[in-house]
């Protein structure tokens, strides 16, 4: 199954329309820094490890930055794509880190075939996850919506099958709203985790349904 995913330019694709609506979120509320300046756009290449499509805008970071003289505040948006400054996408850091049974060799030879994630980054992902994630302001303030769920030592499979990634017949859409549950996790303002498990922009609501819709009827 990481393979489909990892290939599935379409579902990347779907992710990039999600982190411009979320950068158009980000543009319109103004500087957070000086509560008057513009915002540009300034934007930065990230050389993601692991998946390589020929789509350049995929690699894009949106980013802005104040126009007003003496601020020039950076303003980066949360992102479905990249979690903070990993070097490689989100999903795939999400995904690989979940294997369920651990990484033992076998499975890390596996997934090294894959995308070129060694072993002991590996172990460190699921450290991150089980130790230094559960630790954040973030996931204290989001925990409390996770109450039913199985413990926090499994990491971050837990949080996958919140969001229906074991019980759904297709992974796109569990997968676009975990990503975009933990988009505002590396955000350069303080944002706070959704509500609930399930609060999108209209817009952000149309492109799950078309990611879901695409999905079914099979189109590509
Ligand atoms: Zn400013």
């Amino acid at each position: 199954m990481l393979y489909k995913i990892f290939s599935d330019a379409r579902f990347f694709r779907a992710l990039l329309a999600f982190d411009r609506d979320l950068a158009r979120q980000t543009q319109a509320a103004g500087c957070r820094q000086c509560l008057d300046g513009p915002l540009h756009v300034a934007n930065y290449r990230r050389k993601p490890r692991g998946i390589s499509f020929d789509d350049d805008d995929l690699c894009q970071r949106f980013s802005f930055c104040c126009g007003r003289e003496g601020c020039r505040h950076r303003a980066t948006p949360p992102s479905v794509r990249f979690l903070g400054r990993r070097v490689y996408f989100a999903a795939v850091f999400l995904l690989v880190s979940a294997m369920r049974h651990g990484v033992s060799q076998p499975r890390a030879a596996q997934i090294e075939k894959l995308i070129p994630v060694d072993r002991r980054t590996l172990e460190r992902w699921r450290r991150w996850w089980r130790e230094t994630f559960v630790q954040t302001p973030f996931w204290r303030m989001a925990r409390g919506r996770f109450a039913s769920l199985a413990g926090e030592g499994a990491m971050p499979m837990t949080l996958l099958a919140a969001f229906g990634f074991e019980s759904m017949p297709s992974y796109h859409v569990p997968l676009l709203r975990a990503l975009a549950f933990l988009g505002p996790l590396c955000a350069s303002a303080v944002v706070a985790p959704p509500r609930s498990l399930r609060v999108e922009s209209f817009t952000q609501r149309m492109l799950i349904d078309r990611t879901s819709s695409e999905v079914y009827s099979g189109s590509s």
